[in-house]
C-alpha cells in the first residue's frame, strides 16, 4: 500500500518548527530532573501535546504523559516512546544552555529524545488529516534508574488499546543524518552477581573474584579517537567487537568478619550469561568459604527483525542509501528498559546519528562530554514521522 502522507509534506511541517524544537531541546538541557523527578520536563511535554490538540493524559507511571493522536481515517495503533530523564553526572559543556543543576546533566541525550517526540507530535498532528490509525506518545520517566517502563505498564499503557507495534530512538554515536538498526539485537540487558566470603583468605580471594569478575569484560569504551574511529569502523562487521561482547564491573567491601563482592556484567548475546554465572560458580567453588547469589537480571531489549529491516528499508528511501548502520550493539551498553515495552508489543529502537566529527562530537553518550549536532532534532522527527506514517498505512 502507497504512504498516504508524503515526506515532502512532512519535511515542511517539520522545518517549520525546528527552532521551536531545538529552543525546547536546550530549555530541558538546562534544567535537567533526574529519574522520578520529571516534573517540569513533563510539564512542559503536556503543554506542547495539548496545544498541538492531542488528547493528553499526566501523571502516568509517575511522570509520564501518554498522548493520543487520531488520525483523518481508521488504522492500527502503534506507539512511540520518549525517556525524560538525566543522569546524576556532570557535564563539562559549559553553553548557554548547560545543566543549571550541579551533578545532573543530559549526558544521555534524552532532552533530544523528548524533543524529538514533541515534534514528531506536532507534526504528525498537523497532518493529521492525512494518516489513518492512531498514534499512542509515551513520554516515559526514570529510564536511567530502569523503574519507569514497568511503571507505566503497571498503569495500564498497554491495556486498554494494545499498540501493534511500538518504536523509540535513542541518541547514538553515529553521523549525524544517519540511524543504526539492530535487527533481532539491541541492548544487553544486565546480570547481577553477589559472593559473600568469611574466614581468614576472605579479602584476598573477594579482590581475586572481583578481578575474574572484571576480567570477563571483552569490550572498553574507547579513550582516544583513533581507539573511537576504530570501533566504529568495526559496527556493521558480522565478527566485529560488538557482535559478541561482556562489559563487567565489581567492587569489594570488606567487612570485620569477611568481605562481599558486588558486580554486574552486560553480555551479549544473552546465552552469554549462562555460561559466565557457570564460570563464576566454579571460581567461588575455589573459595573456602564463599557463598554466591545472581539476583534477577533486568533482561535485553530485543528488537524486531522485520520492523528493524522495515525501518531500515523506510529509512534508506527516505534519507539516503548510506544513511542506515545495521548493527547488534552500541554504547552506552546500560540496560534500556525499553526492553519491557518490546517483551510486550513487537516493535525497535533505532539510534539516531548526533555525531558530528567536524565539529569534534563524537556523539557517544554517558560521557562528561557528551554532546549533540542539534541538526539531529529534525533529521528524527522528519524520518520517524514519515516511517510511523508509512506503518499505519501498512
Ligand atoms: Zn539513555
Amino acid at each position: 500500500m502507497p504512504t498516504v502522507l508524503d515526506d515532502a509534506s512532512i519535511a515542511t511541517a517539520t522545518a517549520r518548527i525546528e527552532p521551536e524544537l531545538i529552543r525546547l531541546r536546550r530549555e530541558i538541557h538546562r534544567h535537567p530532573e533526574l529519574a522520578g523527578h520529571e516534573l517540569r520536563t513533563s510539564a512542559l511535554v503536556a503543554a506542547q501535546l495539548t496545544a498541538a490538540g492531542l488528547a493528553v493524559t499526566t501523571g502516568v507511571g509517575g511522570h509520564g504523559v501518554v498522548a493520543m493522536l487520531d488520525g483523518g481515517s481508521p488504522g492500527p495503533t502503534i506507539a512511540y516512546r520518549a525517556d525524560m530523564d538525566a543522569v546524576a553526572d556532570p557535564e563539562t559543556f559549559d553553553g548557554d544552555f548547560a545543566s543549571a543543576v550541579p551533578g545532573v546533566a543530559h549526558i544521555c541525550g534524552h532532552d533530544v529524545h523528548t524533543a524529538v517526540g514533541v515534534g514528531l507530535a506536532r507534526v504528525l498532528a498537523a497532518l493529521r488529516d492525512r494518516i489513518c490509525g492512531r498514534v499512542v506518545f509515551l513520554f516515559q520517566p526514570a529510564e536511567e534508574d530502569l523503574t519507569g517502563a514497568a511503571a507505566m505498564l503497571a498503569d495500564g499503557v498497554f491495556d486498554r488499546d494494545v499498540p501493534r507495534e511500538v518504536y523509540a530512538v535513542h541518541c547514538g554515536p553515529l553521523p549525524v543524518g544517519t540511524f543504526g538498526v539492530m535487527p533481532g539485537t539491541g541492548h544487553p540487558g544486565q546480570a547481577y552477581v553477589e559472593i559473600d566470603l568469611a574466614g581468614p583468605r576472605a579479602r584476598a580471594d573477594a579482590a581475586r573474584l572481583a578481578a575474574a569478575i572484571d576480567g570477563f569484560t571483552t569490550v572498553r569504551r574507547p579513550t582516544s579517537p583513533e581507539e573511537f574511529a576504530q570501533l566504529i569502523a568495526g559496527l556493521q562487521e558480522p565478527d566485529g567487537p560488538l557482535a559478541r561482547f561482556v562489559v563487567a564491573d565489581s567492587r569489594v567491601t570488606e567487612r570485620p568478619d569477611g568481605a562481599h563482592v558486588s558486580g554486574w556484567l552486560r553480555a551479549w548475546p544473552e546465552s552469554r550469561y549462562a555460561e559466565i554465572r557457570d564460570e563464576v560458580r566454579a571460581l567461588v567453588d575455589g573459595c573456602a568459604d564463599a557463598r554466591v547469589e545472581f539476583p534477577e537480571p533486568f533482561p535485553a531489549m530485543v528488537c524486531s527483525p522485520e520492523l528493524s529491516n522495515a525501518a531500515a528499508d523506510y529509512l534508506r528511501g527516505a534519507l539516503g542509501p548510506d544513511a542506515v548502520w545495521v548493527i547488534r550493539a552500541l554504547f552506552p551498553f546500560n540496560g534500556e528498559d525499553f526492553a519491557l515495552f518490546l517483551q510486550r508489543v513487537p516493535g525497535a529502537m533505532f539510534y539516531l546519528g548526533v555525531a558530528n566529527p567536524e565539529l569534534g562530537i563524537d556523539g557517544a553518550p554517558h560521557s562528561p562530554d557528551f554532546s549533540v549536532d542539534e541538526g539531529a532534532v529534525g533529521v528524527g522527527v522528519r524520518a520517524m514521522a514519515g516511517f510511523l506514517a508509512d506503518r499505519l498505512a501498512s
